[in-house]
């Protein structure tokens, strides 16, 4: 499953959505977590844009049309912006958490609005340029949904009151003009909310979709993986962890740790169910199966191949140990006997044990079962090993 939906099983994924975020902080912080790496991105390519566009807008203007209009300060106030982004941009590359990235955005967008304020008061033609310029950074601002919702709606707001006054104390304006350029603001302001709002709790639907998706091909595959009488993987599981043997094969650590392939099957098991049923035959089987979970080691694997018919891999095992761990079960089996109900069965089985070499699965499994079939044949409730 992926890392992210992992973390969210049983949390409460609803959205609030007046407050544009997750009920539960717990998932709104991993899905804050989930689009770090894209926001990063974002935050960069907007400073990027940023630093082009000052310059390009810098160059056009006084290079070409109106160089009267630019005091040296203006251009210093230029100069900074393009340094301030082009450094916002590398050193994004060095945060680490979403809440780091908060703050540098925070900063970023403080130091943008004070610094464009800097350029309305130095700058000396008329203000529309500026309203127009706000209008823009604003709603960009909004719909990058970089931050929260409420630490958007404060910034903007107060960038426009900033705005605004900032027009109203330095520029020549009557008050007719002053009240659009209020509008203007008052216009971006909504429009922005309304967008970042709107794509708030879009991407937040998504996430929920992608998270159940995830989790759902999860239990599907965990279930197709897995047998449903014993809970052991089952054989498809056994094909799919043959590649992992298989490396471990081809590292060739000497006899000491070979990967021993066990072919396990339970003795005159047609009986059991014939005299007592199918249903006491299945937990027969879920016993067995229980039996050969607990007397293995954590990094040994039992797959159900299939009837009553197990496979046992021993990785980094020798064969001598793998004799010692086998024949230990035997004399196990033959000292206990299954309690189902009133009934008391003892349980044999047979084994058949090869060790595996770089070769196709057929290969491995087909030695197995030779080995298993002469223990078979020699009386059963024993061990035969065929290298
Ligand atoms: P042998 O000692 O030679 O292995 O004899 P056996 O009777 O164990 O082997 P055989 O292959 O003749 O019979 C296996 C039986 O296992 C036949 C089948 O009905 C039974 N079986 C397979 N899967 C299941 C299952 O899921 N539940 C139950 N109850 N029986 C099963
Ligand atoms: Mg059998
Ligand atoms: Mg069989």
């Amino acid at each position: 499953m992926g890392a992210f939906a992992a973390k969210l099983l049983n949390q409460d994924m609803s959205i609030e959505r007046y407050a544009c975020q997750f009920k539960t902080l717990q998932v709104e912080k991993v899905f804050l977590q989930s689009k770090f790496v894209k926001d990063k991105k974002i935050a960069q390519f907007l400073a990027c844009l940023i630093a082009i566009v000052t310059m390009s807008v810098t160059f056009f203007d006084r290079m070409i049309i109106q160089a009267e209009f630019w005091p040296d300060i203006a251009m210093i106030g230029r100069a900074v912006t393009v340094a301030v982004c082009a450094l916002s941009a590398i050193g994004l590359n060095y945060i680490k958490t979403p809440s780091q990235l908060r703050a540098v955005i925070v900063g970023f967008m403080v130091f943008l609005f004070l610094n464009m304020q800097f350029m309305v008061i130095t700058y000396e033609r008329h203000y529309i340029l500026h309203m127009f310029f706000d209008v823009i950074v604003l709603i960009t601002f909004y719909f990058s949904t970089l931050l929260s919702m409420k630490l958007s709606i404060l910034l903007g707001v107060a960038y426009s009151m900033l705005a605004v006054s900032v027009i109203y104390i330095n520029k020549d304006i009557t008050t007719h003009s002053f009240y659009v350029v209020i509008l203007a603001h008052l216009a971006a302001n909504l429009a922005g909310m309304i967008m970042a709002a709107h794509e708030h709790i879009l991407r937040r639907e998504l996430f929920v979709r992608n998270t159940q998706l995830a989790q759902l091909a999860h239990e599907m595959k965990t279930q197709a993986l897995k047998d449903s009488l014993t809970q052991l993987p089952n054989r498809r599981a056994f094909d799919n962890a043959y590649p992992e043997y298989q490396r471990l094969t081809q590292q060739q650590q000497g006899e000491a740790k070979q990967v021993c392939v066990i072919l396990a099957d339970i003795d005159y098991f047609k009986r059991v169910n014939d005299t007592h049923g199918h249903e006491v035959g299945d937990v027969v089987l879920q016993r067995f199966s229980a039996f050969l979970t607990h007397s293995l080691r954590t990094s040994d694997d039992v797959y159900r191949f299939g009837g009553e018919e197990f496979v046992i891999v021993l990785p980094l095992c020798s064969v001598p140990d793998a004799t010692v761990i086998i024949n230990s079960m035997i004399s196990r089996l033959n000292s206990e006997v299954c309690e189902v109900g009133e009934l008391s069965l003892p349980i044999r089985a047979s084994f058949g044990l090869t060790v595996m070499q770089e070769e196709p699965k057929k290969s491995v499994i087909s030695r197995a079962d030779a080995a298993l079939y002469q223990a078979k044949d020699a009386g059963r409730n024993q061990l035969v090993i065929k290298l």
